[in-house]
């Protein structure tokens, strides 16, 4: 049985051909201010409500399955829907339990009549074709209800690692049963180590321990470039958006079913949380998969779609189309879906792609709704502010505008990105770490592009990778040893500038940012932009924990000094306004010193010196009433919160290549540091198979050996890197007391 409930309705909609003739301005006049729209489902009867006043006519139709290939697909009803006028709303109220129901809309504009899927279809049927009716409480895994997360207290304490789905876990390497491997359940398994092995932890164990805070999950809504009824070889990092408020199908175990993919999303998200993970949701609103046939198209043509003079779409996004936020049921709809994300998800903080295809208006109107949620002020918010060539007259959100756009709305800093490894877009060019850039635009960075484009670090994220583009190890391969090399091998000069990139960055003012493996040197060999790529290509191999272990726990070392030591993560200005930059130091050279307000139990004063040049550089520490003791924490082959050596002297010699952070001796014995050890810490050793690098590595090992003793030669780090490229690895176990070796 119907029940139509709205008063000024007809089935037909009289004034269609004149809403039709109507410009998109005059069509947000019409706009729909109610949170109702899509099919609100109750045990007793659903209700259909859906935005379209240029359609003449629209029909729902009722279907026991997502497709007709499947075993009872049936049509089970149609009904003509209602229209309001006053609103542009055609609705309509389904009696009886409709959950599991799917569901399509016949749409007729101008005498041309569509099947189309609900844009606020909450879940569907295989492929996003047919949206289905969802009692979204039959969802929730257990304990979801006391699902938690400590979200930050304010963006710059973020330190996120971006990942894609498929690639987390597809690898055997992965530790995964085969059947959750590249699925959302694959971060549920939390006990996964190396190949199964059962020594090196994987997966969100793994993460739990490096200390990142938050990942940035690549598109896990439904996009459309991977068949969900076929095989699992399919690869695409899902930048085509088909239904915006449903998850993949193809993570799931089950795409068929549409309440499965709600329910291991969720699932995956809650087993992050429980391992103190927040979930940054990729967002990708500026584009769909195909425009032509998309549900916003269908429903009201023309409308949601930025076009030119010409009437052609426009491009900026490279990918066929851009949305056009500026219209009020595209904005609200931005709006309506991130807060639906938020709330039904848990999500944690929203990545925009492509930002600067949306206007300003709309990215603070998300920001100011978001904020009203509980604890919604502390979800993250920052996108790529790139400008693009599109069709808008609104003020959009680029780096330019970024003073206009609140304050915790970051963007992703392309300056420090480029100066660190050199030009993302011409695979030969190095940076800073590679000797061919000076300093200056790093400087830039360390300062979150404030003086560029910025307001204040929470406005920039830091990073030198993510999933476009060169990894950074592929970068350094590519830059040093030409396109044509081996990719996969290890070589002392490119993990040196590794460490070197990633110093540049961890102790940058802004929200550090890495691509999933960068922490282990990963590769996609050479390839640039592996969005369709081979999963075997993609994939993170785990075993790279073991041949680049080092660098993983250079990595942690790092992530504990920015956890240990708060002006890092100063999210105004006030601490950049106190910091010291070295102006003496060569122009490969960047030296500056960090100062803090608050020394209680924190380290006051912190140095670090970055040497992207060829040579050793003898450094003066500049400042007024400088301390003479210093501690270093991180050379060139480790970093920590650990006294590696210390000293007294004004100066410090920097060898070529490498960084050194130094903290005034007298904080560092008050505060006392400590981090967690983790299994990070106790990854087995990397030894190269070279009686060269097994003297020296023995010498050091070695209590008050004359190596140690030597500063500040040894504050350089031992110079591996001097052995050059290429050199065998064999792999042991973790000496006993490491954490002891460095104390005195
Ligand atoms: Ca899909």
């Amino acid at each position: 049985m119907i029940l139509a409930f709205s008063p000024v309705v007809s089935a037909v909609n009289t004034e269609a051909k004149v809403n039709f003739n109507k410009t998109c301005e005059q069509l947000d006049e019409l706009a729909y201010s109610g949170n109702d729209l899509g099919a609100v489902y109750s045990k007793e009867n659903t209700g259909f409500k859906l935005w379209a006043p240029t359609a003449e006519r629209v029909k729902l139709k009722l279907y026991s399955t997502g497709s007709d290939d499947e075993e009872g697909a049936e049509l089970l009803a149609e009904h003509e829907m209602d229209y309001n006028c006053s609103n542009g709303i055609w609705s309509l109220t389904v009696r009886g339990n409709l959950h599991g129901t799917y569901y399509i809309y016949e749409v007729t504009v101008d005498g041309k009549t569509q099947q189309t899927a609900d844009p606020y279809a909450k879940a569907a049927g295989v492929n996003g074709n047919r949206s289905m009716v969802v009692d979204l409480s039959l969802t929730d895994p257990q304990g979801w209800k006391d699902d938690s997360f400590t979200r930050v207290d304010k963006q710059t304490d973020a330190l996120i690692w971006e990942v894609h789905i498929k690639d987390f876990s597809a690898s055997e390497s992965s530790g995964v049963s085969e059947k959750n491997r590249g699925k959302y359940l694959a971060f549920t398994e939390t006990g996964t180590t190396l190949n199964g092995e059962g020594t090196i932890k994987t997966c969100v164990a793994y993460l739990k321990d490096l200390g990142i805070n938050y990942v940035q999950i690549n598109p896990f809504f439904d996009f459309g470039s991977v068949d969900e009824g076929g095989d699992n070889s399919q690869y695409n990092w899902g930048y085509d958006p088909v239904n915006y408020n449903v998850p993949e199908g193809s993570y799931s175990s089950n795409p068929y079913d549409g309440s499965v993919r709600i329910k291991e999303a969720k699932e995956m998200i809650k087993a992050l949380h429980d391992n103190g993970i927040g979930v940054v949701m990729d967002v990708v609103y500026n584009h769909v998969y195909d425009a032509e046939f998309s549900c916003f198209e269908n429903t009201v043509p023309g409308y949601y779609f930025r076009h030119d003079k010409d009437g052609k779409l426009a491009d900026g996004s490279g990918c066929g189309n851009d949305t056009a936020s500026e219209r009020a049921m595209y904005r609200k709809y931005m709006v309506d879906s991130i807060i639906y994300w938020a709330q039904e998800y848990h999500i944690d903080g929203f990545r925009f792609d492509l930002m600067g295809l949306h206007d300003i208006y709309t990215m603070n109107l998300i920001r100011q709704q978001l904020n009203t949620l509980p604890d919604g002020k502390k979800i993250l918010m920052y996108g790529e502010a790139w400008k693009l060539n599109t069709v808008s007259d609104a003020e959009l959100a680029i780096q330019v505008n970024m003073f206009k756009l609140d304050l915790n709305i970051a963007a992703f800093n392309d300056g420090i990105r480029d100066a660190v490894k050199g030009d993302n877009f011409i695979p030969s060019v190095g940076g800073f770490v590679q000797g061919v850039l000076s300093s200056a635009d790093v400087k830039d960075g360390i300062m979150a592009a404030t003086m560029q484009w910025s307001q204040q670090p929470s406005q920039t994220v830091s990073y030198v990778s993510c999933h476009d583009n060169m990894t950074l190890y592929d970068k350094l391969v590519a830059t040093t040893l030409g396109q044509g090399a081996d990719y996969r091998a290890r070589n002392e000069e490119l993990v040196r500038m590794n460490k070197l990139a990633a110093v540049a960055y961890l102790t940058a003012q802004g929200i550090p940012f890495m691509l999933a493996g960068e922490e282990m040197a990963r590769s996609k060999d050479g390839d640039h932009n592996s969005f369709k790529s081979d999963v075997e290509l993609n994939q993170i191999d785990w075993s790279s924990l073991t041949r680049y272990s080092d660098l993983v726990k250079y990595y942690k070392g790092l992530i504990d000094i920015r956890k240990a030591y708060s002006p890092m993560r100063c999210e105004d200005k006030t601490v950049i306004g106190n910091m010291i930059f070295y102006n003496e130091c060569s122009e490969n050279v960047l030296g500056y010193m960090y100062q803090n307000a608050t020394t209680d139990g924190e380290w006051d004063k912190l140095v670090c010196i970055l040497n992207g040049g060829k040579t050793d550089q003898e450094v003066k520490l500049e400042g007024k009433d400088i301390p003479k003791s210093w501690v270093a924490i991180a050379n060139g082959e480790s970093a920590g919160v650990e006294k590696l050596a210390a000293f007294n002297s004004d100066s410090v010699t920097i060898k070529a290549g490498q960084a050194l952070i130094l903290v005034d001796e007298q904080s560092f014995n008050a505060a006392a540091v400590k981090a967690e050890k983790t299994s990070i810490d106790s990854l087995p050793d990397i030894v190269l198979a070279s009686s060269t690098a097994t003297k020296l590595a023995a010498e050091i090992d070695k209590k008050d050996s004359p190596v140690k003793k030597s500063l500040p030669y040894i504050l350089g780090g031992i110079g591996l890197a001097a052995l050059g490229a290429g050199v065998a690895l064999i792999i042991k176990r973790r000496r006993k007391n490491r954490g002891d070796k460095h104390t005195r």
